[in-house]
């Protein structure tokens, strides 16, 4: 019996086929067609906001958020350390400046450490913050695994300090408040910008993509004038700053198109999935399911256990390979940011919990297409593995 569980897989089961060679005959493949406004209409419906551009991108969605919220070379710009490094590498894209913030246990930014190093380490004039000199602009905020970073604690800090707030939402498509001030809000439509990822990985994929959306509808059509060169007078081509090539193209967002006609199921499957799993970790003590904020409903794109590092002496790398060999895919989080080469000798602020969790979680398979036996093969698979490497 040989069989493989991925990690996380796309699913093509709609009209992606359909929509793909409908671009295709049109002739419509470029930064130009119905396709791509078809889909920034449906995004922006999805999310209840006005206006959606979409880009070539996750991380140029962000790149673009991030000179729109006027982010300068020598700016500070606030940020977390454990996430994929393409939230950050932004912040080098403007020549900025970025510190890290520690993670509270929802494993996204924590909003007391954020408010403690704005009053405690920053000089607030009324007007501006700064650090160290330096202008503090804004803060980058990652909605990690779709769970919900705490909008509710963060909103007030960036509103107090004129910070603008970039939500990272590429995880997080369908992520929203079911209770409290925000309730009904999508992740990615509270704060300034928003920024969401297709890659092949994320809960929908248009091969490679991205968008952004923003409080303000100029902003968005400001970034969508910005991906697409900056074009002034696009017959006489004038320009009057410098754009970028972040468009997305009509056959990524012809995709696109057919993947948001799924997302609903999408979401669905994960939820169920994500029960049965609960229903497996249940109770077992050598692991924790993590769970996702409370008041909110989590579009539960990723699913990570915590590992008990008392008790299992094994590497996460050891723990990896052996299932692997067991036909499940599964990876261990990222490495933290502040670690990276090109970011050893940026500030860190209070840093606990981001290398607490940095060293504990995995994830564990999480396509939509996964079927009940799969899951139940995974979870006991974990289960006997993490026995028998506890008792040794
Ligand atoms: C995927 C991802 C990105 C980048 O999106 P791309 O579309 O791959 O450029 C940025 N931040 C986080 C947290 C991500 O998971």
């Amino acid at each position: 019996m040989e069989r493989f569980i991925p990690l996380s897989i796309p699913n093509f089961e709609g009209n992606e086929k359909k929509y793909v060679d409908d671009a295709l005959e049109q002739g419509w493949v470029s930064t130009g067609g119905t396709y791509i406004t078809k889909l920034e209409q449906g995004l922006a419906d999805f999310l209840k906001t006005d206006n959606v551009a979409a880009c070539q991108s996750g991380t140029s969605a962000l790149h673009l958020s991030m000179i729109r919220a006027g982010v300068q070379p020598g700016d500070v710009v606030l940020v977390p350390p454990l996430t994929f490094i393409a939230a950050v590498n932004p912040v080098k894209y403007q020549f900025a400046v970025p510190v890290f913030i520690d993670c509270d246990d929802s494993l996204c930014m924590d909003p007391e450490k954020l408010r403690k190093f704005c009053e405690e380490e920053c000089e607030y004039n009324g007007i501006m913050l700064s650090y160290k000199n330096h202008p503090v602009k804004a803060v980058v905020v990652v909605h990690v695994f779709g769970n919900m970073a705490d909008m509710e604690g963060i909103m007030p800090i960036a509103e107090q300090y004129h910070l603008k707030v970039i939500e990272d939402a590429t995880e997080a498509l369908g992520t929203y408040y079911t209770k409290g001030k925000y309730a009904g809000k999508y992740a990615g439509t509270i704060g300034h910008y928003g920024a969401f990822s297709f890659n092949g990985n994320k809960i929908i994929t248009t091969g490679g993509g991205g968008a952004v959306t923003a409080k303000d509808t100029r902003d968005v059509d400001y970034i969508r004038y910005l991906s697409t060169q900056a074009k002034d007078d696009p017959h006489y081509y004038i320009h009057h700053e410098i754009g970028y090539n972040y468009r997305m193209t009509n056959l990524q967002a012809a995709l696109g198109v057919a993947q948001m006609e799924e997302l609903p199921e999408f979401i669905r499957r994960k939820r169920k999935n994500y029960e049965l799993y609960q229903k497996y970790f249940n109770g077992f003590s050598l692991v924790q399911l993590m769970t996702f904020r409370e008041g909110t409903e989590s579009n539960r794109w990723f699913y990570s256990l915590k590992i008990d590092k008392k008790k299992i002496k094994a590497s996460m790398r050891e723990i990896i390979t052996i299932l692997q060999g067991r036909g499940i895919q599964t990876r261990a989080v990222w490495g933290l940011i502040n670690e990276q080469k090109p970011y050893q000798n940026e500030m860190v602020y209070e840093m606990e919990k981001a290398p607490y969790y940095s060293q504990r979680i995995l994830n564990i398979p999480s396509s939509t297409q996964i079927t009940e036996s799969e899951i139940t093969y995974v979870a006991e698979t974990i289960k006997k593995l993490l026995k028998d490497l506890a008792n040794e």
